[in-house]
């Protein structure tokens, strides 16, 4: 027989089964029993948390006649049927693959008839975010006029994506990422089964690393059984879940603890770049601080508990003052916080690792930790700090604020709070030579640009993006005010973008910062200055942004019909810079 995945194997095939969503499934459950089912749900959470199983095991369910307190009998034919994906009114769609329209048209024709089989027809729609503005429409129109007998289950990894006017049809349900101890707990039972010994710190590895992911764990768990004899021992989980990422926790809390701001920051963009999530970061930082206090308090205990205890660990937990851990885990739960409702977790990242490396003790280091030749360079880098953290406050006051009402209202007018003057005679002579070309070759190189500037920079500008191009002038766009006003007084930074791009693109474009608020605008206002030279607008275009497209959906029908010039300038703008160079 062919060697399936464990994750197959051993997916939950009722509502007790799926680990870690007890109070999820018992809702579910009950909801059946009392027959009071919803026509739509929408399942949100992290990848590997139980959304699609949970989806069949609900499928079955509500079509079992065997059905016992809500949970499927999983013997008879339809449960049966369900469950090996051939019964006709169980209909699974992966968004990610079928996105277009015409799948949704067919799903809302299809769904007009009673099913065939079973009692109920159920459509489960997975990644659901990833349908065209098109198919969200037309799934619009099936939930806004529910067919008899027919549920939708859509589940997603991006909540954030889905128009509003499709979750306020759906009864919602959030997922958690699943308990380290769960994890655990569920391997070792699945070992047993299968009578494959094991060491139990090994199963601790992995759970960490799977990050509150059911399916990940066991497809780890799956490769240490591939490449160990006989036991899953603790050598075998680490060598599969790369021990790395602790060498590179190691390395990026010793340099914050000696207080090298520059090698922090460099050790999290490598992080970060390997492809570690921000918040998840933030949650291993918290666990690494609360081991070292742990450790110096109860070595042993944690020693059995964690099991992977590197030298420079014990190294750092025997130098570290209790007091200075106490002042890094104050800082990065702070930081959780903030960055719990930001699309920009990484700078709040960049902030916190200069304050966790600044917060250090100059008395409790010795001066050889202390990298002599950086002391100049830290000097800077913490007035940098200052200037950062009152940033972060303003930031907290105006600009997260201004982010997260920016979905519902997308014709907000910008806030007169700004102090930035913005340099619209700059930008409008970059405009006059700017054509598309000269923006996407400059878009090509952005990232290599970004390799090229120091560690600071690059934090700079990681939250911009150039915006139009000509052969003498860049337009860059910055996503806070802040940092956009820094950058302008940057000479710095100014010139080593200048020089960097001469060598990439050929020619040397001087760069002109404004805020990512103040584009619309003032793309806008130069459209409009230039109107008679150009007529055709806004045809031929392509959509911008998926964001940019969703939050056009969102608005009210009638609405849209009076801006259409206004919204088509907003959406299609970058493009039309084109159009009045042709
Ligand atoms: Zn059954």
């Amino acid at each position: 027989m062919a060697y399936q995945a464990l994750y197959r194997v051993w997916r939950s095939q009722r509502f007790d089964d799926v680990v870690g969503q007890k109070a999820i499934t018992q809702t579910l459950k009950n909801a059946i029993v009392q027959q009071k089912t919803s026509h739509a749900y929408l399942f949100t959470g992290p990848r590997g948390t139980g959304k699609t199983s949970a989806a069949k095991i609900f499928a079955k369910a509500i079509n079992c006649k065997h059905s016992v307190d809500g949970e499927p009998c999983n013997e008879c034919e339809t449960c049966i049927a369900i469950t090996e994906g051939r019964l006709n009114d169980v209909i699974e769609i992966d968004a990610a693959s079928n996105n277009g329209v015409e799948e949704i048209r067919d799903i809302r024709d299809k769904a007009k008839y009673a099913p065939t089989q079973a009692e109920y027809k159920v459509y489960i729609i997975d990644e659901v975010h990833m349908l065209s503005t098109g198919a969200f429409n037309a799934l619009l129109k099936t939930l806004e006029e529910p067919p008899q007998n027919v549920i939708f289950i859509l589940a997603t990894t991006e909540p954030h994506k889905i128009p509003l006017t499709i979750i306020s049809r759906t009864q919602r349900f959030d997922f958690k990422r699943i308990g380290t101890q769960d994890i655990v707990d569920h391997m070792a039972y699945i070992l047993k089964q299968i009578n494959v010994d094991f060491e139990e710190q090994a199963l601790y590895v992995i759970g960490r690393a799977a990050e509150g992911g059911m399916r990940d764990a066991l497809s780890i768990l799956d490769q240490t059984i591939s490449f160990s004899d006989e036991k899953v021992t603790l050598a075998d989980a680490m060598q599969v879940t790369g021990s790395l990422t602790y060498e590179m926790m190691d390395q990026y809390i010793s340099s914050c603890a000696t207080g090298d701001v520059e090698a922090a920051l460099e050790t999290l963009e490598s992080i970060l770049s390997s492809g570690k999530e921000a918040r998840r970061f933030l949650e291993d930082l918290l666990l690494y601080c609360r081991d070292l206090l742990m450790f110096q308090q109860a070595p042993k205990l944690l020693a059995e508990k964690v099991g992977h205890l590197t030298d420079r660990f014990k190294e750092l937990a025997g130098q570290t003052a209790a007091e200075k851990i106490y002042q890094m885990i104050q800082i990065l739960s702070e930081t959780q916080n903030d960055i719990r409702f930001t699309n920009n977790a990484n700078i709040y990242l960049e902030v916190a690792t200069v304050k966790l490396a600044k917060s250090v003790n100059p008395v409790a280091i010795s001066s050889e930790t202390a990298p002599q030749a950086a002391t100049e360079d830290i000097a800077a880098l913490q007035q940098q700090i200052e200037h950062l953290q009152k940033e972060l406050i303003d930031l907290k006051k105006n600009g997260v604020a201004a982010k997260e009402s920016e979905p519902a209202k997308p014709t907000r007018t910008v806030s007169n709070k700004s102090t930035l003057r913005i340099p619209t005679e700059m930008v409008y002579k970059v405009l006059n030579e700017a054509t598309k070309d000269h923006l996407l070759n400059v878009k090509n190189v952005w990232d290599d640009l970004l390799q090229m500037m120091s560690v600071t920079q690059r934090a700079m500008l990681k939250a911009s993006e150039p915006v139009a191009a000509g052969p003498k002038g860049l337009v860059i766009a910055f996503e806070y005010e802040i940092v956009c006003g820094r950058a302008m007084e940057d000479e710095e930074l100014q010139l080593a973008v200048h020089n960097n791009l001469s060598r990439l693109v050929n020619y040397a474009p001087d760069m002109v910062c404004i805020t990512k608020e103040s584009w619309p605008k003032l793309r806008q206002s130069f459209i409009h200055q230039n109107k008679d030279t150009s007529s055709e607008q806004s045809t031929n275009e392509q959509p911008a942004a998926d964001e940019n497209h969703l939050l056009a959906d969102e608005q009210p029908p009638q609405e849209v019909n009076n801006q259409v010039v206004d919204e088509a300038i907003a959406i299609f703008g970058s493009e039309l810079v084109e159009v009045i160079n042709d």
